[in-house]
């Protein structure tokens, strides 16, 4: 409401409750023009009606919306279902134009500083992670694995000859895609083990650089973020060998971005070596749903080559995901979220090293991968891996989802390339075992009902394997058949034998 309106309004009721109406709104308004003055994430998170109003006043600012608007285009951002109009705050455009994701589109003025604010936050937010000497970044309606194929293609147009992409192993199958999906042909560099943990094998790499020759290739994908027992590539050096063979070089963060650890090899990589770009996924780092990345570097010039390269408009859900959630939060929101999350890593090892003792195994000793952690699966006459593999199903079932059980002996082909042990990041990773991670926005709830559930599931394992049908405090136990009650209402206690639980939600 202007100031004309609201004196129309003091002709309703007494002028200063209309004054102090103004004063309530002003304070709403104040924010957002905060946010446009510094495009920043707010320190302090906003209320879900600032964040409203914010989207409503872009909204109102898309041709779609205009009152008696007449769209004689094919594209006039109509859309038919309340339903959907709604889910999208009736931004219909979506963002960029054909030739460019971060063009300003003329029918759309909302929709167009809508996609601006989200990738001026999201900047922001990477520098919070600890990349401060990131130059620009812009959120991609793909997931991580899209994007890479778009920073590969982006490369060939400067590197016409290239062929090859050098990709130091890491055993997830959309990264590994990518590359294939680009058209180039992976250079798998295998890892090497140090005690327990598989990391880069740095002269291996050196000499297949060497061998294929720097203007062969593409680039070397790293990656920052993996599944336990493997850590974080050797960021910097790889950064080093890249800016001394003038071979670009793209790192996979795909969720980095909420480890320090991450964020500081990347930063590190791009002072004293070369970062081309590095891609994280939002879901994975912000807690929104599937369906975004985003693509960022160092030099902007490059990060606006990329973002030219992406033909056509795109979705703006990722993006209006990612500025509701970054301005729902504020930074201090997130920072406690990254804190947690650091916390919850340190819970979750302590709690999973017990419990691996207690049943015989151990945490496998994987200190540099900040994230996931992994336990060994030592069973007799398991030699491939079929009663380990019971043991991820068995939890599955019992709702616990996101461990990854990895026993040996398994070949997998991806995209027509053979893996031994696709799963290990390893030929011949010399133990069975489960992984878990510490991820952003894990509870202590969820580690010590993940600890209960396994637990029980290890000593049923353990059971069966030996043929004890008693367990650790001699009483008779179930092991045939389905037990009412849940392990959530039961407690431990010390008490209860071990039952097949069906977990009750
Ligand atoms: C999630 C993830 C990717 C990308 O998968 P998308 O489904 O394309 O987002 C790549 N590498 C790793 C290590 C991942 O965890």
């Amino acid at each position: 409401m202007d100031a004309q309106a609201r004196k129309l309004c003091s002709n309703l009721v007494p002028a200063a409750y209309i004054t102090q109406g103004e004063q309530a709104r002003n304070a709403h308004e104040n924010k957002i023009k905060h946010l446009l003055q510094h495009r920043k994430i707010p320190a302090e998170g906003w209320t879900d009606q600032t964040i409203e109003l914010l989207l409503q006043e872009l909204a109102v600012m898309d041709s779609n919306n205009f009152p008696g608007n007449c769209g004689v285009g094919e594209r006039e951002g109509r859309i038919a279902s309340q339903l959907v109009a709604q889910r999208h705050y009736r931004l219909a455009h979506g963002i960029g134009r054909s030739g460019d994701i971060t063009a300003v589109q003329p029918k759309a003025a909302g929709s167009s500083v809508l996609m601006k604010l989200a990738n001026s936050l999201v900047l922001d937010a990477i520098k919070l992670s600890g990349i401060q000497s990131v130059s620009s970044c812009f959120v991609v309606p793909m997931a991580t694995g899209m994007a890479l194929v778009l920073c590969m293609l982006t490369l060939r147009l400067r590197r016409p000859d290239a062929k090859y992409v050098v990709w130091p192993r890491i055993d997830q199958k959309s990264c590994f895609k990518s590359i294939v999906t680009a058209g180039f042909e992976p250079v798998v560099i295998e890892n090497i083990l140090d005690g327990d943990e598989l990391c880069t094998d740095l002269e291996t790499l050196k000499r297949k650089v060497d061998e294929l020759g720097a203007s062969n290739i593409l680039c070397v994908m790293s990656t920052t973020s993996c599944f336990a027992p493997r850590i974080p590539d050797k960021l910097e050096e790889i950064g080093e060998l890249c800016k001394s063979k003038d071979i670009p070089h793209i790192v996979n963060n795909a969720y980095g971005l909420q480890s320090s650890k991450c964020t500081h090899l990347i930063q590190q990589a791009a002072r004293v070596g070369r970062v081309d770009a590095f891609v994280q996924s939002t879901d994975k780092n912000f807690m929104v749903p599937v369906g975004g990345s985003v693509i960022a570097g160092f030099d902007r010039g490059f990060i606006e080559q990329i973002g030219k390269t992406y033909p056509g408009r795109a979705s703006n859900t990722p993006s209006m995901d990612l500025l509701i959630t970054l301005l729902s939060l504020g930074a201090s929101g997130y920072k406690k979220l990254l804190a947690e999350r650091k916390e919850m890593y340190g819970y979750l090892q302590e709690r999973l090293a017990t419990c691996a003792e207690q049943c015989g195994e151990r945490l496998l000793s994987t200190r540099r991968n900040p994230i996931s952690m992994g336990v060994t699966l030592t069973l007799a006459n398991d030699p491939e891996g079929k009663m380990a593999t019971e043991i991820g199903s068995m939890l599955f079932t019992r709702f616990v989802s996101g461990t990854r059980v990895v026993a040996p002996g398994k070949e997998n082909v991806v995209s027509g390339y053979k893996f031994e042990n696709f799963g290990a990041h390893s030929n011949d990773y010399p133990h069975a075992y489960l992984t878990a991670a510490a991820a952003i926005g894990m509870t202590k709830l969820d580690v010590d009902t993940f600890i209960s559930r396994l637990e029980k599931v290890l000593a049923k394992c353990k059971q069966t394997q030996s043929g004890d049908s008693h367990d650790a405090e001699g009483n008779e136990c179930d092991l045939s058949g389905v037990e009412n009650g849940s392990d959530l209402q039961s407690g431990d206690g010390g008490k209860s034998s071990i039952i097949y639980v069906q977990d009750q939600l």
